[in-house]
């Protein structure tokens, strides 16, 4: 500790502690204020949460939203939209519950000045597709962000939080959190009665294509390092359908976003030749996943599988063709500020390549897999039910509560409800802070209590790999290879690799069986005795460190999970090429994992579906 001991310690008290202020954290901070009107609401973000998480640069469409002032859609239709698309396994209690809160969240966000798109006949939001809205977001999270400045007791920017606390009189119960300034290095702890973790999803714990130079060009935000998984975690929380990523298809080299091509350009893809494909995988998908290849739409994931399949055959690479809907100066502009508006990226890869899709049918790609609770897959925390629709055997708390007494979850971070996008992760953060506030008003006089010692440990901890490079730096053996410590970069890259070639990444085609999976395990458990040995030279990669510490964790329980569901359910997802069929009989179920942090043991169970929805 000799070297650090001038970093300041800072306590910070809170009735409720939001970790991460990204859609879901600013749903939440709003409304633990509306309700908790003199509780102390703390808000802690690694980043700026006026651009910080996934809507960081700005998103062109809000993809959930019912419509039911105008009887467009009702709750009951998302929740079978939902369940149709992520193969029959969702949790429809949640779904349910952010369908029906999630319009008036996106009132809320017209109100505060966010620039909606409307149809000039009917005064109507603009529709893209049935569940997306058109918006000029470039704005959108800096409008979102201000609503939740205004709502905290005060929002801690720049501080990552890399533990949880647990009570000292009651080791189910949550206490706290700490972290450290990524700019002064002043370690916080946060002491609080409540904590809402809203840390978004996973990137790069699988090989991304871009390498080297490019390898922040993903899909999925590069900053999105697992915390909200690894937290949870490491104190014992349930985790549900971590198995259950998600591979996106985009365009190639700049991960633009497809769904506006698709939906309002109305574009369509093809192969090398010029040939719809989708048609020549549908007896071959039939006997993989049954029934579920007729379901309209067709779920993501069979989308994915047609065009792996023809990539397969050889016929590659699949093309969006746009050339025909880009004749149409209309469609043409929409194209453009498509991107312009969220991921202007892919504006400038394509100006780079000399592609303009007026005249060239650019190419699709299929990106490495992530790990999300929001987006068309539901990977994430176990949690309880709205008390009056979810089954019994989904309730044990306050809506939203993980299996950790005080600890809720929302957005990312939360399993089971796939589609809820930026609205409905904006709109769950709600949900899981009025239930947050009930949970801190009923506690009373038994109040969490934070242990020094634990603190005072994870301080030691928290900065140890500062510490291993102080002490190792004079060892390199050549460039940055030392014998004593393992840059955060390093380690990134031997955990990309194992879960790409072990756990179904891009290289293994997705796919992967029993024999790897135990074999990549045992290369995790490798790598985290490594993890020890971290050496960071600064704050920035005293973060990384830790973000590749969350990223283990989780990669351990997506393997573990992938391990535990001996079927293949999402094909076009991934593959168990040993159980390549979708076994309804055997695993329409979910599966639910608790790791125990004293034995490193993982115990896995199912837990049943129940349909709630007909
Ligand atoms: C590429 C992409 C495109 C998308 N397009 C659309 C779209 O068009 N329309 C739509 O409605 N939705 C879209 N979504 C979905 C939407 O962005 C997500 O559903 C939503 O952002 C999830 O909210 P969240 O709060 O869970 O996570 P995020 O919004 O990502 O927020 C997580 C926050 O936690 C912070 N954080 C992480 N770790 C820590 C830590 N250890 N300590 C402190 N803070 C931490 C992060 O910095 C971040 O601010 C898209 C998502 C992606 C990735």
């Amino acid at each position: 500790m000799g070297l650090f001991t001038r970093r300041k310690t800072v306590f910070v008290d809170a009735d409720i502690l939001v970790i991460g202020g990204g859609m879901a954290g600013c749903g939440a901070t709003y409304e633990a204020r509306y309700w908790g009107r003199d509780l102390k609401v703390i808000c802690v973000e690694k980043a700026h949460i006026d651009r910080s998480g996934a809507v960081a640069q700005g998103l062109y469409a809000i993809n959930t939203y019912m419509g039911m002032q105008w009887d467009e859609n009702q709750p009951e239709d998302h929740v079978r939209y939902a369940r149709n698309d992520v193969m029959g396994l969702v949790r429809e209690d949640l779904g349910y519950d952010i369908a029906r809160h999630v319009d008036s969240s996106v009132h809320k966000f017209e109100e505060w000045g966010l620039p909606m798109m409307k149809d000039p006949e009917t005064g109507r939001y603009q529709r893209e597709g049935k569940w997306q809205i058109m918006i000029h977001g470039e704005s959108y999270k800096p409008i979102v962000a201000e609503a939740a400045r205004k709502a905290a007791t005060k929002v801690y920017n720049r501080i990552m939080v890399t533990h949880l606390l647990m009570d000292e009189t009651n080791p189910q119960r949550v206490a706290g959190a700490v972290g450290f300034n990524v700019r002064s290095g002043d370690f916080y702890v946060f002491r609080a009665k409540a904590v809402i973790v809203t840390a978004g999803g996973a990137s790069h714990i699988f090989k991304p294509r871009a390498a080297g130079e490019g390898m922040g060009r993903t899909w999925y935000a590069p900053w999105s390092s697992a915390s909200c998984y690894a937290l949870p975690i490491l104190v014992g929380a349930k985790m549900m359908q971590m198995e259950n990523r998600i591979v996106l298809t985009r365009f190639k080299d700049g991960y633009g976003p497809v769904g506006a091509y698709f939906l309002h350009l109305k574009t369509y893809t093809e192969n090398a030749y010029g040939d719809e494909y989708e048609s020549r995988w549908y007896e071959h998908t039939r006997e993989l996943v049954g029934d579920y290849v007729d379901k309209k739409p067709m779920p993501t994931c069979l989308r994915n599988h047609a065009i792996l399949e023809e990539i397969k055959a050889g016929r590659g690479p699949i093309r969006m063709v746009t050339k025909e809907a880009f004749q149409d100066p209309h469609k043409e502009t929409v194209g453009w500020e498509n991107f312009l508006g969220m991921t202007i990226g892919q504006a400038v890869v394509w100006a780079s390549q000399n592609i303009d899709p007026k005249h060239t049918n650019p190419e699709l790609t299929t990106s490495e897999p992530y790990v999300m609770g929001s987006h068309a897959t539901c990977s994430g925390a176990w949690v309880s039910g709205p008390e009056d629709c979810a089954p019994a055997d989904y309730q044990w708390g306050y809506n939203r509560m993980m299996t950790v007494d005080g600890l809720f979850a929302a957005g990312d971070t939360a399993g089971g409800a796939a589609h809820k996008f930026s609205s409905g992760s904006f709109a769950e953060g709600r949900i899981a802070a009025k239930a947050a506030v009930n949970y801190v008003n009923d506690l009373g006089r038994d109040q969490p209590q934070v242990s020094e010692t634990e603190y005072q440990d994870l301080q030691k901890t928290v900065f140890q790999p500062m510490e291993n490079y102080a002490v190792g730096r004079n060892e390199i053996v050549a460039g940055t290879v030392s014998p004593s410590y393992l840059l955060p970069l390093h380690g990134l890259q031997r955990l990309e690799q194992i879960m790409d070639e072990y756990v179904g990444g891009i290289s293994a085609h997705y796919t992967t069986n029993e024999p790897l999976l135990t074999r990549g395990l045992e290369l995790l458990q490798m790598l985290k005795e490594d993890l020890d040995h971290l050496g960071a030279e600064d704050l920035h990669q005293l973060q990384r460190a830790w973000e590749l510490n969350h990223r283990v964790v989780a990669s351990e329980s997506v393997t573990q999970h992938t391990m535990f569901r001996t079927e293949t359910r999402w094909p076009g997802y991934y593959y168990r090429a040993d159980h390549p069929k979708l076994d309804d009989t055997d695993w329409h179920c979910f599966t639910l994992s608790r790791y125990d942090r004293e034995s490193g043991e993982w115990n896995l169970e199912k837990a049943p579906v129940h349909h709630i929805i007909d």
